[in-house]
């Protein structure tokens, strides 16, 4: 068996820990004489898998007792609806365009009502934040949203924006217990896992309790209310169930790896190996303005396409996978989410000193 380093922006690497432990648990998990893919959602093993899998993600991010944690399915795109469908009592909310995906919650968003664009950095190819110190945001707006972390574009908030007292929504999909959040902040933090805690098919969303409610818009599918799935603790109908339970892996891993204080100072580490590799670099450089670089998602480019395709198809055959840029911006892209160990880094850059070294 050989495993690659994987710098996928997701589905992306997870902790070879807790795949190990999968393998062994999966024809018969603790004595059930079957796989948790197996064995009903109501069963008691199931019960205490997502019990344990909410208490110790409620411990990693410290989520106080009036917010709901939510796993549900649909992806993160399904919330771009949802969050408009449940939130938009006056059917008027704000959006902050930072890439494609706040560029697609905001057009989801206006199927249901108006959608105000507060702020936007399109005109830069998405390569900044704006400043979101005091944009103007009408008092009747229901919410005000945001990408927090950019996977395509590799830009991250590294302060909120001043909501002006409106509840903050947020897609933290890429950015997930990557470092440490404080809760009470935001009215919504929502995320698809498959980028930073788990396999595709679970979003996890952390609601505020006062924002779980019964009038939603008219037509809102019982399946996408957010009181259905919270009166029902995620077991309305079935659950991503073996998603859910790697997950709760990944937060013992976590919690056991010393919590997301812990995390960010990895990260931190790891990111900075490639950030200063990339400044200093002849050949290669980064794409996003320094202040806003994401710790997760680092695109990069030579400047040329033919190059950027050879150092592609080089690193992949070298055992460095899917580091090609997103579709829609070419170049490359690095993803180095918490299970992505520093090695993997180190080794990256080792090899693109290489691979500058013999451009000539
Ligand atoms: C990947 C991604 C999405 C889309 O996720 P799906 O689960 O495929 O719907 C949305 N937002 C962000 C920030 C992402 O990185």
């Amino acid at each position: 068996m050989s495993r690659v380093y994987n710098f996928s922006a997701g589905p992306a690497v997870l902790p070879e820990e807790v795949l190990r432990e999968a393998a062994e648990e999966m024809l018969d998990y603790r004595g059930c004489g079957m796989s948790v893919m197996e064995m009903s959602h109501r069963s008691k093993a199931f019960d205490t898998i997502i019990k344990e899998a909410e208490a110790d993600l409620r411990e990693l991010m410290n989520i106080p007792d009036n917010y709901k944690v939510l796993f549900l399915q649909g992806g993160a795109s399904q919330q771009f609806a949802a969050v408009p469908m449940n939130l938009m009592k006056n059917r008027k909310a704000g959006y902050i365009i930072t890439g494609q995906w706040a560029k697609k919650a905001f057009q989801e968003a206006k199927l249901y009502g108006e959608a105000v664009e507060l702020a936007s950095s399109a005109d830069k190819t998405f390569s900044y934040i704006p400043d979101c110190s005091d944009l103007e945001i009408a008092d009747d707006l229901d919410y005000v949203y945001i990408c927090e972390n950019n996977t395509i574009y590799g830009t991250k908030y590294k302060t909120l924006p001043n909501t002006k007292g409106h509840d903050l929504i947020a897609d933290v999909s890429s950015c997930f217990l990557s470092e440490p959040v404080d809760v009470s902040r935001y009215g919504v933090i929502y995320g698809g896992v498959q980028k930073n805690i788990g396999p595709a098919g679970v979003v996890i969303a952390i609601i505020r309790e006062d924002l779980i409610r019964d009038d939603v818009l008219p037509g809102t599918p019982t399946m996408l209310k957010y009181k259905t799935q919270a009166d029902n603790d995620s077991l309305y109908n079935t659950p991503p169930c073996y998603g859910i339970y790697i997950c709760g892996k990944v937060f013992k891993w976590l919690k056991k790896m010393g919590g997301l204080e812990e995390m960010k100072k990895r990260n931190e580490a790891k990111a900075k190996i490639l950030y200063d590799f990339l400044d200093e670099s002849r050949l290669f450089s980064g794409t996003v303005r320094r202040e806003d670089r994401s710790l997760m998602n680092v695109p990069f480019v030579t400047g040329d396409a033919e190059k950027d395709a050879e150092f592609i198809a080089q690193a992949k055959a070298a055992g460095f996978e899917n580091l090609k840029g997103h579709r829609t911006v070419g170049g490359m892209r690095a993803s180095i989410y918490n299970a992505m160990p520093q090695e993997g880094v180190e080794k990256l850059v080792a090899f693109m000193k290489d691979f500058e070294a013999k451009d000539r």
